[in-house]
């Protein structure tokens, strides 16, 4: 019996030497001190011995199991200490390491320009307004004198939600819903994102944003509108920057015109900017035709009033120089760390 137990020891103490990870250490305990355990077998052999040998082997048993018990407890601690000093030794933070670079985001040109044209419009009182993209029929077309059949619905063709809801194809709609509130006088700027169903080139995108501008008051004339654009035109493109206006036809205003700006690459003398004319397009505007008054519930023979739009993507080509409108949406970081 004494010689079996020693085996038993020797055998174990020989398993710990060679187990390298706590997992096999735990091994060697459940394989001698466990339940099925070799040690747990010779004590369940006890009934073949003596019973007056039994207290002896008994004890003899227990000094094995304590022997093994620690052994194993002592290598499990050798072990732990030599994992935990691996582990900080590979943790450890090398201060002369250069710092992680902070990456800050970077405005979007259309945010720039966007910024840049409210701080113009601001700056002469005017309040910035916004309003819902998904609109009515009624608040897009109708309100702004383009009834049902009318020709400038097809050129605005856009998404229908259903008969009655539209994505916006302007922000025009934000004028009337601000009209119909009936707070005057009114001196407002909206800027928003808008929608038309166009196919996808240099120039055109299904969705694009416009800035717009209304103000109503009593006495508002036409030299109201082109002193008015004309600071605008000097703030945004340079002090030197001249303005022509060409009469043109909006269905919400009347009379209309569209405004051009002297070129300002080559300050009118035409370059391949302006494709040689000198002046660039810019905006439409005119005053705000009497019958949209009307059906906003504003007296057009008390209060007259002018608005124009531009368009937010063209005024940031034009300021940036970009010649192709979709560069804009791609978010290419290589592109927008540009500006
Ligand atoms: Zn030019």
């Amino acid at each position: 019996m004494k010689e079996r137990l020693q085996n038993i020891k020797d055998e174990a103490l020989k398993a710990i030497e060679a187990a390298d990870m706590p997992e096999k250490l735990n091994d060697v305990r459940v394989k001698f001190l466990g339940k099925k355990g070799e040690l747990t077998a010779v004590l369940k052999g006890m009934k073949d011995v003596a019973p007056e040998d039994r207290p002896k082997v008994g004890q003899m048993v227990n000094e094995t199991r304590a022997a093994i018990e620690a052994v194993l407890e002592e290598n499990k601690e050798k072990m732990e200490k030599a994992i935990r000093a691996e582990k900080l030794k590979k943790e450890v933070i090398d201060v002369t390491l250069p710092a992680k670079k902070n990456c800050v985001g970077h405005r979007h040109p259309n945010t720039i320009a966007l910024e840049e044209v409210e701080r113009v419009f601001t700056g002469m009182g005017y309040e910035v307004v916004e309003g819902p993209e998904i609109e009515y029929d009624e608040y897009n077309f109708r309100k702004l004198n383009i009834p049902d059949g009318h020709p400038a619905k097809d050129e605005q063709d856009t998404f229908y939600i259903n008969k009655n809801i539209v994505l916006r194809t302007q922000t025009s709609p934000v004028q009337a819903r601000i009209m119909e509130q009936g707070k005057l006088p009114i001196c407002i700027l909206s800027p928003g994102r808008v929608f038309r169903s166009d196919e996808v080139d240099a120039t055109h995108s299904p969705s694009f944003h416009q800035i717009e501008g209304l103000i109503i008051d009593k006495n508002i004339s036409f030299a109201d509108l082109k002193g008015t654009l004309e600071v605008f035109a000097k703030e945004l493109f340079g002090e030197d920057t001249k303005t022509k206006f060409r009469p043109h036809h909006f269905p919400f205003t009347e009379p209309s015109a569209e405004m051009d700006v002297s070129c300002f690459k080559c300050g009118g003398k035409g370059c391949r900017f302006c494709k040689g004319s000198g002046w660039i397009e810019i905006l439409g505007c005119g005053m705000v035709h009497p019958h949209v008054l009307e059906m906003c519930g504003i007296d057009p023979e008390e209060y007259t009033g002018f608005a124009f739009g531009v368009g937010l993507e063209r005024i940031a080509l034009l300021k940036y120089e970009i010649d192709d409108m979709r560069l804009l949406y791609e978010n290419d970081i290589r592109f927008l760390k540009q500006f």
